[in-house]
């Protein structure tokens, strides 16, 4: 039951029919886990703390470094040095002191990576490289738990929700059967700051729509974004029946 300071709280929400009081429920009872507490990982914890999503589970190996602060927003300068999970942690309990706040202070090996997972009702992935990517995308198909993945590199971005729960949705591994660590690494090709936040709030707004039900998750569609025309392109993905992931299921 939300209290009436809840109601206050998310009062904009609760005006939405498609999420009204029992959408917010559903937030609220929700546990997401988000690899990555960086570019995109920032506007995603942000939003999601901020509409009151029960509770986050965060995952990152990495210190805040000044060259992080152009970008990851969650992060500040009195946090330069310490670990990214305790400095998101910190600041999204500042701001919705609500909700759970778990901080893993590590890459998650495959067993613990699982164990996540499986807890969770949706994985939200912007990690820099594609290992960490291609792990989360077996442990969701084998948890059957929605993946949503976004990129987003110099002046554009991409994002798609892979749902295993649905016969019909492709995984990871069929729109990127090769692993190239090269075309994910900000550290080399730049990025423009706001763009993560497009590709991050985008990613934080499909979280939402996956858990209330409202509206059409993108499942089966890859999202472009050109930074530079502001043009988006709409891909259609299919399932590959020789995917080496998910046809072996
Ligand atoms: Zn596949």
């Amino acid at each position: 039951m939300l209290s009436d300071d809840q109601l206050l709280r998310y009062s904009r929400h609760i005006f939405l029919p498609d999420i009204d009081i029992r959408g917010q429920q559903a937030l609220a009872d929700a546990r997401v886990l988000v690899l990555g507490a960086g570019g995109l990982g920032s506007p995603v914890l942000l939003y999601l703390a901020a509409a009151g999503v029960g509770h986050l589970v965060i995952s990152d190996p990495d210190v805040v470094e000044l060259s992080n602060l152009q970008r990851q927003i969650v992060h500040d300068s009195e946090g330069l040095n310490q670990s990214k999970v305790e400095s998101a942690r910190h600041r999204l309990l500042a701001m919705n002191p609500e909700i759970q706040v778990t901080a893993l202070p590590r890459a998650l090996d495959d067993q613990e990576l699982l164990r996540q997972v499986q807890a969770a009702d949706v994985v939200v992935v912007g990690t820099d490289n594609f290992a960490s990517r291609h792990a989360a995308n077996r442990a969701c198909l084998q948890a059957r738990i929605p993946l949503l993945s976004a990129a987003a590199i110099a002046w554009e971005g991409q994002i798609s929700t892979f749902d295993s729960r649905r016969e019909d949705s492709p995984c990871f591994a069929c729109l990127y059967p090769d692993s190239d660590d090269q075309a994910l690494n900000c550290a080399e090709a730049g990025v423009v700051s706001p763009l993560v936040g497009v590709l991050g709030s985008y990613q934080a707004l499909e979280v939402i729509k996956l858990i209330t039900g409202a509206g059409e998750p993108l499942v089966g569609r890859l999202q472009l974004f050109d930074g530079k025309s502001g043009e988006w392109q709409t891909l259609r993905l299919k399932r590959n029946p020789q995917c080496a992931v998910c046809s072996k299921l």
